[in-house]
């Protein structure tokens, strides 16, 4: 097969639990892998080209900021903080634009606006952002009528901007679209950046994160309430002169994508020192020589030791620990149909240092959550590991508390401590997006704001019920005014779906739904 793993020099050994390399996923088997066109020596050689020019290019995202995000995590796993995670199902290309970077941001600050106010602690931010190019399809090609003709034909399915466009004639897969992926998520990164940097976020004026669009009164009446609550606390903080750290002027945004695309991600891997002071526990594991496979040379790895996790090139020398960080993006997540406990997705995200989401669904067995979690997260660090739990309003109750239970009764129950000791390990959170997905009558997939609420209600109960923590929320959502999602107040029904149906691939929660439904978890904590 073309651009298959077995045909790109891929050296890593990838058996059992032993030794990770960013390459050994090679070896093991992969799902929704691309088959580019050509003969299988020009797909090779077209691939090879654009994972060369990905290894010479910067990192989007620093070390630093991975291990800053990792120190959040621990406190959303500990009851401490509140995580919040959303943004396009499909990020394309053309969103990269000013004002649809701007509207997603300023929508995802507003939700945590209204979170710190309402469920009293601080609020991790996440967006699917800067890089949620790829997406896992059902079927690798799809059956399309022809505009005009009416002619039916067969052609490869739309598998995000990072393979192949959505237009019928850009069906075709190009690998020269990796780099060109790359080069969006630095610009969409940089102008996220410039943006918070001149005071997109400034606290001093929350007034400016326009109100205009909410015109349901309720909804209006408690933002205002919440946005008056905040300005007394920094008029009050102003008088005692407790206002004059640069922190309220900026808020940490980090960037998050499906981790699909395994080439993608092993080519932006990078050796780099972690910039935090190591624990002793991590100073006595074995020293052994490292393996390299032909894109670790990009890699810089030539002389690492290793660490406890098997894990050649990282380790300490030197007084300093260096890590594997998949620079791409500070969070990255597994999706539903690439966490098989031996396949490559789980050996690649193994290996790296950066925070690592799963989504846990109906056909997830409890023996290969706590597999998932074993692999992961040997070391059992609070917060390494989200499980992003995706059930239907349905069955979540039903499903979550036979999972709760499981991890509860193993070495990464909230009473086990962790490494450091007291409170959870794992990172429970809600994606009531996924469960809920219905196609109408006309054929058109929605989800209904009513499903989505009575996931998230059943989780909190369910969590609440088992002394577990719901540490966060993860939602598809634009900051358009799109309609695809039914309901919330006065949101479209089923006949306005086509109004503004923008998605192409699942529909999104707009800002007026997306606000309401922060405003209904805040109700749920002030309650
Ligand atoms: C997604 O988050 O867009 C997705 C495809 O989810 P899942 O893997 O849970 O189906
Ligand atoms: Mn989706």
């Amino acid at each position: 097969m073309a651009g298959s793993p077995a045909t790109n020099g891929g050296t890593g050994t990838g058996t059992g639990t032993g030794d990770w390399t960013p390459g050994s996923w090679r070896s093991r088997p992969i799902r929704q892998c691309p088959t580019y066109p050509g003969s299988a020596a020009e797909a090779e050689a077209g691939l090879r080209r654009a994972t060369a020019e990905l290894g010479q290019l910067p990192p989007l995202v620093h070390a630093r900021e991975v291990e800053r995000l990792k120190a959040s995590l621990r406190d959303v796993a500990r009851g401490e903080a509140f995580l919040l995670q959303g943004g396009d199902c499909a990020e394309l290309f053309d969103y990269c634009r000013a004002d649809a970077i701007e509207s997603k941001v300023k929508l995802l600050l507003q939700m945590s606006l209204v979170l710190v106010w309402g469920a009293d602690r601080r609020v991790v931010r996440i967006a699917r952002l800067a890089g949620q190019y790829a997406k896992p399809r059902s079927s690798p090609s799809e059956v399309v009528t022809l505009p005009g003709t009416g002619e039916k034909r067969e052609v490869p399915s739309f598998r995000g901007d990072i393979l192949n466009g959505f237009r019928l004639e850009d069906r075709e897969l190009d690998p020269q679209r990796l780099v060109k992926a790359y080069n969006h998520s630095a610009a969409t990164l940089n102008y996220v950046r410039a943006a918070l940097a001149a005071g997109l976020a400034d606290l001093h004026r929350p007034l400016d994160w326009s109100l205009g669009h909410v015109n349901d009164p309720a909804l209006k009446a408690k933002y205002t309430e919440a946005v008056r609550f905040l300005r007394d606390m920094l008029r009050f903080m102003h008088t005692i002169g407790a206002d004059r750290s640069p922190k309220l002027d900026t808020v940490d945004l980090y960037t998050s994508h499906e981790g699909l695309l395994l080439e993608y991600e092993q080519s932006l891997t990078r050796l780099m020192e972690n910039p935090t002071p190591y624990h002793s526990a991590l100073d006595t594991t074995t020293t052994t020589t490292a393996t390299n496979d032909n894109n670790d040379k990009n890699h810089d790895n030539e002389n690492g030791s290793r660490n406890g996790g098997g894990v050649a090139g990282a380790g300490i020398s030197g007084g300093k620990r260096t890590e594997y960080y998949d620079t791409s993006a500070h969070f990255l997540w597994i999706g539903d149909r690439t966490r098989q406990l031996d396949g490559a997705h789980v050996e690649f995200f193994r290996g790296v240092a950066n925070p690592i989401g799963v989504k846990v669904g109906p056909t997830t067995t409890t023996s290969d959550l706590l597999g998932l979690l074993r692999a992961l997260n040997p070391s059992r660090e609070p917060g390494k590991v989200t499980l992003i739990t995706r059930y239907g309003a349905s069955r979540v109750g039903e499903l979550l508390p036979a999972h709760v239970a499981a991890v509860e009764a193993s070495e990464f129950g909230s009473r086990s401590g962790g490494e450091g000791g007291g409170g959870g390990i794992v990172v429970w959170q809600c994606d009531p997006m996924h469960g809920n997905t219905r196609t109408t009558a006309e054929g058109i997939k929605t989800r209904r704001f009513g499903d989505i609420l009575a996931e998230l209600r059943e989780t909190l109960a369910v969590h609440a019920r088992l002394g577990t923590y719901l540490g966060g929320v993860h939602l598809e959502l634009t900051g358009d005014a799109v309609t695809e999602c039914t309901g919330g107040s006065g949101g479209p029904d089923d006949a306005d779906l086509s109004t503004n149906y923008t998605s192409f691939c699942d529909p999104r929660l707009n800002e007026k739904q997306a606000l309401e439904l922060a405003f209904l978890i805040a109700d749920h904590y002030r309650q």
